[in-house]
């Protein structure tokens, strides 16, 4: 197992394939994707070897993020690869929608377990505001067809902004009244190079959690391999709400999660001061054993908790950077 002198285990890794992204998302990469000298990200046999390392010590659930993880041709590969050639129980993505229409199946039937989208507006102009695309329609569309395959789970993400779309909110709840997904208000986080951004839209969520409280929305108890949020449900509703709250009190008390870069490099936390390389350790089947002592070893050193509270946002300058 992986664990750390904390009394926290970590079952939970999320795997950033690629760093590349095509939206402009105003909190995340407003100027977009900036090319810079070409990267080699994670190979196939390199996600092969580090996923069965990973299961070896415990690992039972995998997220794939990016950047944005559709844009690798060889994602059902991989997705097949971890759920199948590996048999890591669950599987999961994130992803921001763009191929999620004409893809979607293939991406089931590779084995992906769990899907979630990120929706920041459901206004097209609004949409386009935030993201820079014109694909609201196209990303709504995938979401009923997802629907009808038979996924575990799927949830949209929905990073709260002040000035963009914190008066949406009975708009999204009205939308999940016959929708069954599970609908999560992310507090906006602070990055390298956000803080302007940061300062002018950072909401808590804490005062929709006080209404959806009074409104029969009841917490659900959080299962072991779940991520950060606290999710409700509601007889009348298909749908679930969620709230990310990582300036909250327990949001490090109860991590079970660690990151794995594009590159192969291990961040213990999304706002760790450095990468920890180890895509040397990931070159061949026979190096598994020093590649589990490896992860054993830096998730033990683990932080207690990140250092948002005093604006120190680590070495990660965007979430794609490292995936959500
Ligand atoms: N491109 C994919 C997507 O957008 O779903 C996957 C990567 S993206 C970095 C993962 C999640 O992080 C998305 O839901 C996104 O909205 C969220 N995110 C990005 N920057 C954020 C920030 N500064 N604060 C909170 N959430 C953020
Ligand atoms: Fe791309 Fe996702 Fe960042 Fe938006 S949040 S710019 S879709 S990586």
């Amino acid at each position: 197992m992986l664990f750390d002198t904390h009394d926290r285990q970590f079952n939970y890794v999320r795997l950033s394939i690629t760093d590349v992204c095509n939206f402009k998302c105003n909190y995340c990469l407003p100027d977009g994707y900036q090319h810079q000298a070409k990267k080699q990200f994670l190979t196939l046999p390199e996600i092969t070897n580090l996923t069965h390392a990973l299961r070896d010590v415990g690992v039972t659930k995998v997220r794939i993020t990016g950047g944005e993880p559709s844009l690798r041709k060889d994602l059902p590969q991989i997705i097949e690869t971890v759920k199948r050639v590996c048999d890591i129980d669950t599987v999961a993505m994130t992803t921001n929608g763009y191929r999620l229409n004409e893809q979607v199946t293939d991406w089931y039937a590779a084995g992906l377990d769990q899907l979630n989208i990120s929706i920041d507006s459901l206004h097209p102009g609004q949409f386009n505001l935030i993201t820079g695309s014109t694909k609201l329609q196209a990303i709504l569309d995938g979401i009923d067809k997802a629907v009808t395959l038979g996924f575990a789970e799927i949830k949209v993400n929905v990073v709260l902004l002040k000035q963009f779309n914190y008066a949406e909110f009975t708009h999204f709840l009205a939308w999940i009244k016959d929708k069954p997904i599970v609908l999560r208000f992310i507090e906006l986080m602070q990055t390298g190079d956000n803080e302007a951004f940061f300062n002018e839209q950072h909401v808590r969520a804490s005062l929709l959690q006080a209404q959806v409280e009074s409104s029969g929305w009841v917490r659900k108890i959080r299962s072991s391999d779940a991520g950060p949020a606290i999710e409700y449900q509601h007889p009348e509703y298909a749908g679930q709400i969620g709230f990310i709250t990582p300036y909250g009190d327990e949001f490090c008390a109860t991590c079970n999660r660690m990151r794995i870069s594009a590159t192969g490099q291990l961040h213990t936390c999304l706002f760790s001061e450095e990468g920890l390389d180890g895509r040397y350790l990931m070159q061949s089947a026979e190096q598994q054993p020093l590649l589990e002592q490896w992860l054993i070893t830096q998730a033990y050193n683990k932080k207690a908790t990140h250092g948002l509270h005093e604006h120190m946002t680590g070495a990660m300058t965007h979430l794609a950077m490292l995936g959500g």
